[in-house]
């Protein structure tokens, strides 16, 4: 990767207006940002998928949690959330405390010298001077970007890790969400081949939008988009896969899709996007699963959520064997962790210690 492109050799203007399929080119060694679903490669998610589970591995023993907690130790992160979180906020603190990486917070604007008139951008490059790299989660779609882009033309260049931008990406779900797919298909062959039904609020899901990008990374993976007419994915999404040769379809029949679907993704209405309350006025109660839709499902089939739920998946549904949520949830504190130490170029040492207590 010595020869990658760095943000500071080109103009905000004209990195912002690049293809998202160029903009990763920017993100590379030395400093390494995670910030749109668009920057990875295969290779590159298997990799982070494979040190996601030797850190859960060395984890378990008491000194592999130890030997962990050191990999980060001299190294302060911060976390800065301007937009409603808990979930993802304790996930990323969890991913850095296993390496013994520090954490501080900001977590709402309104505390900052915002107030005072400072603009977004100096806010976040005072707090930039304290830490070795942001994890940020911000409304407004690309200013992860944005602040990416700001501080890769300083003096002090920091990693800047977007957890969830607007309305647009959120590429620390979307491999979290990759793992659990990979994890749940390593005995059926893995996510090749697999067919994947997206349901729900399609045109704002921001975590449907990065996670369908990287499924046109695997080989023959068809992807069934099920959502109200008003609902569904964008254009623009459909661009990018066409461009990609995946296969999909669009459809408003859940019913149809359930028994073709090896993993049902299912999403709440997002409406804190709506102008005026007119989520209201759509009837979703057609996009949600309940104990007797399981009958209908492959038996190997899985059901996800990236979480908060609402009515989109019925409570009935928690026991059987093929809900995968919650473990969904525990897969992106492993995730977090192994590209927060990736982003540190940190791996070799858990590849090395795992080889070490795991010899074939
Ligand atoms: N937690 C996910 C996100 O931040 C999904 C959601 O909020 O519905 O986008």
């Amino acid at each position: 990767m010595g020869n990658a492109k760095q943000l500071n050799e080109i103009s905000w203007q004209e990195f912002k207006d690049l293809p998202l399929a160029e903009k990763g080119e920017y993100f590379q060694a030395p400093t390494y940002h995670t910030l749109i679903a668009q920057q990875f490669s295969r290779i590159q998610l298997e990799e982070i998928c494979a040190l996601a589970t030797k850190i859960r591995r060395i984890s378990k023993q008491r000194d592999g949690a130890n030997f962990l907690r050191t990999l980060l130790s001299d190294k302060r992160a911060m976390l800065y959330f301007a937009q409603p979180s808990s979930r993802t906020y304790l996930s990323h603190n969890a991913a850095c405390q296993i390496l013994g990486l520090d954490t501080m917070d900001v977590r709402d604007s309104k505390t900052s010298s915002e107030v005072k008139g400072e603009s977004p951008e100096d806010t976040v490059r005072t707090f930039s001077s304290y830490v070795d790299m942001i994890i940020m989660r911000h409304p407004v779609g690309g200013f992860a970007e944005r602040v990416a882009w700001m501080l890769s033309n300083t003096n002090r260049p920091i990693p800047v890790l977007n957890a969830g931008s607007g309305a647009d990406q959120h590429p620390t779900q979307a491999l979290l969400d990759i793992y659990t797919l990979e994890r749940s298909f390593e005995d059926i062959g893995g996510i090749d081949g697999k067919s994947i039904a997206f349901v729900g609020d399609l045109l704002r899901g921001r975590t449907v939008r990065s996670l369908a990008w990287l499924l046109t990374l695997y080989k023959k993976v068809k992807v069934y988009f099920v959502a109200p007419e008003q609902l569904q994915i964008g254009e623009d999404v459909l661009e990018l896969l066409d461009a990609a040769g995946m296969e999909y379809e669009t459809t408003q029949d859940f019913a149809s899709v359930m028994p073709k679907a090896d993993a049902l993704y299912m999403t709440r209405i997002q409406d804190e996007w709506d102008a005026d309350g007119e989520s209201t006025t759509i009837d979703t109660s057609a996009f949600s699963i309940d104990a007797e839709h399981l009958d209908r499902l492959k038996k190997t089939a899985i059901i996800m959520h990236p979480l908060p739920r609402r009515k989109e998946i019925s409570i009935s549904v928690d026991s059987d064997p093929r809900a995968i949520f919650w473990r969904q949830v525990r897969n992106g504190m492993w995730v977090r962790a192994a590209l927060i130490l990736m982003t540190f170029g940190r791996q070799d040492e858990v590849n090395t210690y795992d080889a070490e207590s795991n010899p074939n």
